[in-house]
């Protein structure tokens, strides 16, 4: 055992099993569940998981009836015919050594179907759907439903289940009064609302027996107005452990929640403060999650007594070998997440196929893999930002001879600007990541240099790939070319002066990042108490729900956020994301404008048109983020002279400049060589 790590590597008893180490990969819909071969493929994703070490996985949400679907069709296990379809799942994770639990989640009033039911007719702010207040009867039906789901889960082989009663789903509304207002046994009380969840969890006791672990997820910090107060967590918990949990795992924040709760500019472990709070009010094992992502960090939390194991749940899509790689001392290996939501929640919430940024062959473990080549080939790529990194690196790998190029003098392309943005600081590990990938695959590196096309041509390279990225959009302004006008590699990566007046002209990904930078006072990484106080989480939990009003202090500079577009500023921001970018700037009063005319820049500042009404904006810059060019003339003398090449990344679509596509991209690539 790694002893940089005792607490997290540590195994767990439970009494009648044990836990090989104190790593829960926490639960995580990702889209398999409804595929068709899905459960093959989820066979194939938890079992690379479990060879890499994990104590315990706990899967997606899985639906114990129709009414509890998350949206039509969801995955759910109401019979014997759909319980044979884990048992590839559960025998894949069993035969690598691990241990599985199926999670069953009740949506409630989250569902996003005509049939959502929950303890009252309120309908929720996040969903169009308002759902039918199920009848005593129904309440009845449900707990049964609850304990087929689980005794269903052990006849298909898994380790235990998960009972999901945080997030704001159905268990969470009946606990909470301001969705039910029921009158009768169910509603009233607290004791009366916090039947349903007991009676769930005895009743699966009764009928699993003692020997199959019962993980219990307790909202300990609702984050709604009205929600339950720390007293009433606490009696819950120690009411759940009574009805017969094995292990009480942490939920913060409801899903209509507005404080960030797992989003990159939380702070690592964040919320384990919370967990902290219930150590030593039950006996049975507590785990805390939210935002832990390196080895170190959970190491803290366990050595500071803030839980007795850690869950995390991205982190396994962006490493199936987290927990290997922290036994072997390989911790510079992990390839970290990122926590940008970009390609696991938002393609969830978009019913798509969950991945990762940046491992795009999570949940495609039977599709993407990189095979060892017997053709070996003699490789350029030209680039290193994400693209090229994630190609070059793929490519050697699997044996290739791999030469990568860049005019820079260090490798991260527009990484290293995202990781100026306050809240992305952690796109750092993302680099660190590929540096030590370039070491170990033995990339042959070329750093500030610009390669010429003669040098590829006679490089006798048997394949060429450009990844050159983009150049910024300038826009055709009159005074375009005033000292007033910066764009934003100046003021992201060369570091350039800005005055207190600003205007942002275009309001994309990159000019909501812009705001946010200049708002920032950039004094190292975020930190807990900072971050509770400036979204209003009360971490004295005085008011039900942890809320108290949030600390404005006074914006830092005066800002312009303009685009020429009609419509709500932001709106192709990250479905889980983008409302948390538009309250930040909110907060900070940034001036939000649409259908903006440019008409000229000079000493005054920006001169513009709204619905006709010419304006000055009196600023002391104007900062350019009106998008980018595609950047391959590389690619265009390559083609000239009748050899071709690969395009990938910003270089190929300018338009659609992702860092998740582009490693996707580059990574398909490499796996065809
Ligand atoms: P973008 O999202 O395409 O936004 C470009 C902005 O520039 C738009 O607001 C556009 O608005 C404006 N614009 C375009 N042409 C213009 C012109 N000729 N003159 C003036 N304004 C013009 O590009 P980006 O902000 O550079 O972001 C690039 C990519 O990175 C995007 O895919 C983005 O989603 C991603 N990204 C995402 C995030 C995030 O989700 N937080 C952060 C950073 C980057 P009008 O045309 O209406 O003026
Ligand atoms: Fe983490 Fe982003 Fe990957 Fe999701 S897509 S697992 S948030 S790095």
């Amino acid at each position: 055992m790694s002893s940089l790590y005792p607490n997290l590597l540590a195994p767990l008893d439970l009494g009648f099993t044990s836990l090989k180490n104190r790593v829960l990969m926490g639960s995580m819909h990702t889209g398999l569940e409804e595929e068709k071969g899905g459960h093959e493929k989820m066979a194939a994703y938890f079992a690379e998981r479990a060879r890499g070490e994990v104590g315990l996985i706990v899967t997606g949400g899985i639906a114990p009836n129709r009414a509890g679907w998350g949206a039509p069709f969801g995955a759910k296990l109401t019979s014997t015919r759909e319980a044979k379809k884990h048992l590839p799942i559960t025998e894949a994770v069993h035969k690598e050594g691990g241990k599985i639990c199926l999670q069953i989640l009740h949506t409630g009033r989250y569902a996003y179907h005509p049939f959502a039911v929950a303890p009252s007719a309120v309908k929720a702010p996040i969903s169009p759907f308002k759902p039918w207040k199920l009848t005593s009867k129904g309440i009845e039906n449900t707990i049964k439903d609850f304990v087929r789901c689980a005794v269903l889960a052990k006849q298909a082989g898994y380790d235990g289940v998960e009972v999901m009663g945080s997030e704001g789903y159905l268990i969470n509304q009946f606990i909470v009064s301001k969705t039910n207002r029921r009158a009768d046994k169910w509603g009233g009380s607290y004791e009366n609302r916090i039947r349903l969840p007991l009676r769930i969890v005895e009743d699966i006791r009764r009928a699993v027996g003692e020997q199959f672990i019962i993980i219990y997820r307790l909202s300990m910090l609702d984050l709604v107005h009205d929600g339950s107060t720390w007293e009433e967590v606490v009696h819950l918990a120690k009411r759940i452990e009574s009805a017969g949990a094995t292990i009480i795992n942490t939920g913060i924040g409801w899903h209509e929640a507005r404080v960030p709760t797992i989003a990159t500019m939380v702070p690592r472990g964040g919320f384990s403060w919370v967990t902290k709070k219930m150590m030593g009010e039950v006996g049975i094992p507590l785990i805390t999650t939210n935002r832990i992502n390196m080895p170190e960090v959970a190491e803290q939390i366990l050595a500071d007594g803030h839980a007795d194991m850690v869950s995390m749940a991205r982190p396994f899509l962006a490493d199936p070998e987290f927990v290997k790689k922290a036994i072997q001392g390989r911790r510079d290996e992990i390839n970290t997440c990122i926590a940008c939501n970009q390609a696991c929640l938002d393609h969830v919430f978009k019913r798509q196929r969950a991945s990762c940024l940046v491992n795009p062959r999570a949940c495609y473990e039977t599709e993407l893999n990189f095979i060892p080549t017997k053709n070996n080939k003699k490789v350029a790529v030209v680039g290193a930002g994400p693209a090229g990194l994630a190609c070059a690196t793929h490519a050697a790998e699997r044996g290739h001879e791999v030469h990568l190029f860049d005019g820079r003098n260090e490798i991260g392309g527009q990484f290293r600007m995202a990781m100026q943005v306050p809240g992305k600081e952690e796109f750092v590990e993302t680099i660190r990541y590929f540096k030590k990938r370039l070491d170990i695959t033995g990339v042959q590196l070329h750093l500030g240099k610009m390669i010429e096309v003669e040098e590829l041509l006679l490089g006798n390279y048997d394949e060429i790939v450009i990844a050159t990225g983009v150049v910024p959009r300038i826009p055709k302004i009159e005074g375009i070319d005033h000292p007033k006008v910066l764009n934003y590699i100046e003021v992201l990566r060369d570091k350039k002066e800005v005055g207190q007046k600003v205007a942002i002209i275009g309001a994309g990904g990159i000019g909501f990042d812009m705001a946010a930078y200049l708002l920032h006072d950039h004094e190292g990484t975020p930190s807990v108490v900072p971050f509770m106080e400036e979204w209003g989480v009360d971490m004295n939990y005085q008011t039900g729900g942890g809320l108290k009003n949030a600390d404005y202090s006074p914006p830092k500079r005066e800002i312009y956020l303009l685009q020429r577009s009609t419509g709500k500023l932001g709106a192709k921001l990250g479905k889980t994301t983008g409302w948390i970018h538009r309250a930040i700037l909110k907060k900070n009063r940034v001036n939000m404008i649409a259908q903006v005319k440019y008409e000229k820049i000079d000493d005054r500042g920006l001169h513009i048109t709204i619905d006709d009404v010419p304006t000055i904006l009196e600023v002391d810059h104007i900062i350019i983020c009106a998008g980018q060019l595609a950047l391959h003339p590389l690619a265009d003398a390559l083609n000239k002279a009748n050899r071709t090449c690969h395009i990938i990344g910003g270089a190929k679509e300018a338009r659609e400049l992702d860092a998740k596509k582009a490693i996707k991209e580059a990574s398909y690539l490499a796996a065809q060589f």
